[in-house]
């Protein structure tokens, strides 16, 4: 039998009100009360995976090590409680009724007729179930969309079934809403939240906690009226005021008592949590004496969500280094030649993240070569090491017509190519791979290792030879040109085990103070208590750089 407790997690009034943060929160908490803890989250939308999805709309999509394409709250999850996520983490209805249909295709429902309930909500009861390990004390499961959405319902149902059939003390329920202050009446207003409670108890689940948004901590008096019009304890309602450092939010709701509370209606051993390194988080990043200004070129770079792990490792990298990070987010598609100077000169480093498709790509390739020849810290990652390869191909090595097969199928030197057989060095298997075929899974997906050579700049900045890393690409790069470019001084430093596919390239120190580039995304694992080598060495030399 399991001894996992569950809490269940959802939210009210308003979307974006951080309930992803809020469980993350909650996580880093109570696992800094010596328990083991996991998150999952559960997405009402029918794609299957976000991983077809428009970054535009939905923001990052966030790869685990198992590969999954998942929800960005995952990448919150993994920085938070520092333990890695997988694919059994996120669930969207789409890959629930995907697997349900499957069930039925296969005769598995014995002819019975299929139905939401039960057995689309057994589905996801399951799912969630799948998490429960005798190594797992608390698995908190944070409901996305807002309750009142329609396609939320099957999902509240599961959670409504679960409350009983887990037993007394193994789950709970907490419910994350806005308190609104309306200045001209000088208070705060808790009837969007009686009426987002009234919804969830009309769907049968009773709120065991509740916390507010809110811009100021909530005064005992509102709180005693939202625990009396919601039914919920008056010590279970706790405010979550808006802060300028998100680090602060689980000492925030530990102040508040919040684990207290949790560790009482579970039944949770009794422990003090450490939460020193969170606050030694929050004072390094409050007390940065210099900045550093890095240049994002990219794509999708008017929704900041859509490098939401970038732009936390640029972060972690500044904190390590004791610089504040600002980002110039910088549409590639608007920088041509004559506007490069205006936008990048002042800059203390480069960086070109992954992107898909050829929108762009010449404000790109622009930029790196500024980056190359104005000796700017430049770091590309996957489409922007591959932006590096290319540029170099054309302005170094004199292959004025290399390209990307994914930009210009019809190229005659194809630097960057699709590998038509490819060999999976986790599987074993060779496969063959047809990037037209079908739209999700045709990627190289999550982590695989790299080995790096002697003496490169990759090996000194990692102190390793072997690293493990997450990717997300259809191109290579095209081993044919390798000798070519290396001759012009291009080091290729970080390599796929059997030496197949080049994962790292960057340029000699002596040619430029910090030139890097990777096939993977090596944002994904960067954590706050343990800021990615990568993004630390890169904004060292930002820092350098800045200096003269
Ligand atoms: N579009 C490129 C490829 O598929 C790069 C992908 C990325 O940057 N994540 O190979």
């Amino acid at each position: 039998m399991h001894k996992t407790k569950f809490i269940f997690v959802t939210g009210g009034v308003l979307s974006s009100l951080g309930k992803g943060l809020a469980a993350a929160s909650i996580g880093a908490i109570l696992k800094s009360r010596g328990l083991k803890v996991s998150i999952q989250k559960l997405d009402p939308y029918l794609n299957v995976d976000p991983g077809t999805m428009n970054p535009f709309q939905h923001g990052e999509v966030y790869v685990t090590d198992d590969g999954a394409e998942t929800d960005l709250d995952l990448g919150h999850y993994e920085r938070y409680l520092g333990v890695p996520m997988g694919r059994i983490n996120n669930y969207t209805a789409g890959r629930i009724y995907n697997q349900v249909i499957a069930k039925e295709r296969r005769g598995e429902y014995l002819g019975g007729t299929v139905q939401v309930i039960p057995q689309v909500t057994d589905e996801i009861k399951a799912a969630i179930l799948s998490l429960a390990s005798p190594n797992l004390d608390v698995a908190l499961v944070e409901v996305g969309g807002t309750v009142g959405d329609i396609e939320s319902l099957p999902f509240l149902e599961a959670i409504r079934q679960l409350k009983k059939e887990l037993g007394p003390f193994n789950s709970l329920y907490v419910h994350l809403t806005l308190v609104p202050y309306l200045s001209t009446s000088g208070e705060h207003k808790s009837k969007p939240t009686q009426h987002s409670v009234k919804e969830l108890r009309g769907i049968g689940i009773q709120p065991d906690i509740i916390i507010g948004r809110c811009e100021e901590p909530l005064p005992a008096d509102i709180k005693r009226k939202i625990a009396l019009f919601c039914n919920v304890d008056e010590d279970a309602v706790f405010s979550s005021v808006t802060v300028k450092n998100i680090y602060e939010v689980p000492l925030r709701f530990y102040e508040e008592g919040v684990d207290q509370k949790i560790a009482i209606l579970l039944q949770l051993p009794a422990q003090n949590p450490n939460l020193t390194p969170w606050r030694r988080l929050v004072q390094v990043s409050e007390s940065l004496q210099g900045q550093v200004t890095i240049a994002i070129v990219g794509k999708y770079v008017e929704l900041k969500e859509s490098y939401k792990s970038l732009h936390e490792a640029l972060a972690h990298g500044g904190l390590v280094n004791g610089v504040r990070v600002n980002f110039l987010y910088l549409n590639s598609e608007e920088l041509i030649e004559k506007s490069l100077e205006k936008h990048l000169r002042g800059m203390d480093g480069i960086l070109i993240p992954g992107g898909f498709g050829m929108r762009g790509v010449d404000g790109k390739l622009l930029a790196v070569t500024y980056a190359r020849e104005y000796k700017v810290p430049f770091f590309g990652i996957c489409l922007g090491m591959q932006c590096m390869v290319i540029e170099f191909a054309r302005k170094v090595a004199g292959l004025s017509l290399a390209n990307s097969e994914e930009f210009d199928p019809d190229c005659p030197d194809k630097i960057i190519y699709l590998m038509s057989t490819w060999y999976d060095h986790r599987s074993g298997r060779q496969e063959v791979r047809d990037a037209h075929s079908d739209l999700g899974g045709t990627m190289r997906l999550g982590a695989y290792p790299c080995r790096l050579e002697r003496g490169s700049l990759a090996q000194h900045i990692y102190g390793q030879d072997l690293i493990h890393e997450r990717h997300r690409h259809r191109f290579e790069f095209n081993n044919k040109y390798m000798q070519q470019l290396s001759e012009r001084g291009l080091v290729f430093s970080g390599f796929s085990p059997d030496g197949q596919l080049v994962e790292m390239v960057e340029l000699k120190l002596k040619d430029h103070p910090w030139f890097v580039g990777c096939q993977f995304h090596p944002e994904f694992k960067s954590y706050p208590m343990a800021p990615h080598p990568l993004f630390r060495d890169f904004i060292r030399a930002a820092k350098e750089y800045s200096r003269g």
